[in-house]
């Protein structure tokens, strides 16, 4: 491809894209593809000869799009929002243009700077104190195995035996709400899913501090190490909040990393009125948040913040010849910060966002979204049948449809009715999800494009379903 070939088709896959995006209220949110279905349309073979670029947009159209479910669409109501806004599309453009690989300072001074500088908004919008350092990683996923082999260390003291040294065996602990993220990161960090405490919640499902302190005790008793804690700010069935500030006074008493996992609900953050919900994040080590999620940067693109950016260092740096340069020592080298050597220019994406949208244009839009959220519960509560399954915290409505007439078999299998209905309608996305057992139907709201008539359709649709269904 030349250069001219790359200008037309450029612009024309920019149009495209826009094309799309303005019409996603017109198409299907969730894709009904069938298992094979895309592959099907693909040739088996690689090209031998090159040469077959020219029609990308029209192979995008008949071969690709069939198969996407749109994260954009404003009745995307499933998991929880990845929004991509227009701005951070065109920093990832940026981003490939430019194919920076930012592992070291030198290997382009501005991609650890501006990196610097956006994650340093990014706290001040979120209310942290300027304690914290962040960086860029590619989920929170990654972000919590890298806390809880950081929090490793830390107890082992680096010892060269690692967890093979002498020694009783370290413990994480994590309420029973915590993403199934915190089990991998255990396993994956060697801690042995025996040593996962899993800690019971009270009835808004927020980790117990009594369970807590008592599981540390017996297991202090038995002559093993309380290594971790992961406390969640915003669960993922529900936008649970764990008490951070009374779960800090134990791990602060027993020496143990707190990590916070609030990969959904740090953007709220940008909302002072939120910020009582994690009360006490200036007493954890560690945090993720995901501006990937509701705060509109495409994905993937997660903000891990540490207290001890040495400590961190310390655990992922790496020292070989190749890799040093003369500014070792003056500057940040993020190869150092994180599991892996390479890195995007993330903070592009970011930093086009945040000039775009604006912290006033943030808080705004996390605020429609959160009325919209106390709206369908309130539409949901005063419905008979009906009923709001937990406390609405954020933007997350888990409700269910439990009418007096069937049993509790009959009710669950209604309510995964209606969701597949609803979802297969195309005119709306949501998650069956289950709690206590009981399927529930869990609308998350956070969409950009999301406004209250979407919410008010989706709710229709629902009793639409819940109609047909009894
Ligand atoms: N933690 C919580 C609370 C989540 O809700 C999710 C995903 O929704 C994750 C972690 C995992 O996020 P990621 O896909 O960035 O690894």
């Amino acid at each position: 491809m030349d250069a001219e070939q790359f200008r037309r088709l450029g612009h024309a896959l920019v149009d495209w894209i826009a094309e799309t995006r303005e019409t996603l209220e017109a198409r299907p949110v969730m894709s009904s593809a069938r298992p094979g279905e895309i592959r099907a349309r693909l040739p088996r073979e690689p090209p031998e000869h090159g040469g077959g670029a020219g029609d990308l947009i029209a192979r995008l159209e008949a071969d690709v799009l069939p198969g996407i479910t749109h994260w954009n669409h404003p009745a995307f109501f499933a998991y929880f929002p990845s929004n991509s806004s227009y701005a951070s599309i065109l920093g990832d453009l940026a981003c490939a243009g430019l194919g920076v690989q930012g592992m070291s300072w030198q290997t382009s001074p501005a991609a650890t700077e501006l990196e610097e500088v956006v994650m340093d908004w990014l706290r001040q919008l979120v209310g942290l104190s300027g304690a914290w350092t962040g960086v860029i990683q590619d989920t929170a996923s990654t972000a919590t195995l890298g806390a809880l082999i950081c929090a490793r260390e830390r107890t082992l003291g680096f010892s060269v035996g690692g967890l093979q040294g002498p020694g009783g065996a370290l413990v994480v602990y994590a309420s029973a709400e915590a993403h199934s993220s915190v089990d991998k990161a255990t396993r994956l960090a060697g801690f042995g899913r025996a040593h996962l405490r899993v800690i019971a919640c009270d009835a808004a499902r927020a980790l117990r501090v009594d369970a807590l302190a008592e599981a540390i005790e017996h297991d202090l008793a038995a002559g093993l190490v309380p290594c971790a804690v992961v406390a969640t700010a915003g669960t993922t069935n529900t936008t649970a909040f764990d008490p951070i500030d009374a779960i800090a006074a134990v791990t602060e008493r027993t020496g143990v990393w707190l990590h916070v996992d609030a990969a959904m609900a740090g953007t709220a953050m940008v909302a002072p009125e939120c910020r009582a919900l994690w009360h006490g994040i200036e007493r954890a080590d560690s945090l993720v948040w995901n501006p990937h999620k509701w705060l509109g940067v495409g994905f993937d693109c997660s903000a891990f913040y540490c207290r001890d950016p040495q400590h961190l260092i310390r655990v992922m740096g790496t020292d070989p010849a190749y890799l040093r340069t003369a500014q070792d020592g003056q500057v940040s080298n993020f190869r150092d910060w994180h599991i892996q050597l390479g890195r995007r220019f993330r903070a592009l994406k970011l930093w086009f966002h945040l000039l775009d949208e604006g912290a006033a244009g943030i808080r705004a839009r996390i605020r429609r979204d959160l009325d919209n959220a106390r709206w369908l519960a309130g539409q949901v509560a005063a419905t008979p049948g009906w009923q709001v399954m937990a406390p609405v915290q954020l933007q997350t409505v888990c409700v269910r449809f439990a009418p007096a007439g069937l049993d509790e078999p009959a009710r669950s299998a209604a309510n995964l009715a209606i969701a597949r209905q609803v979802n297969a309608s195309g005119h709306a996305y949501l998650t069956p999800s289950l709690l206590d057992g009981a399927q529930i139907l869990r609308v998350s709201i956070g969409a950009e494009r999301t406004e209250r008539r979407h919410v008010a359709a989706l709710w229709d649709a629902l009793q639409a379903a819940a109609t047909a269904t009894s």
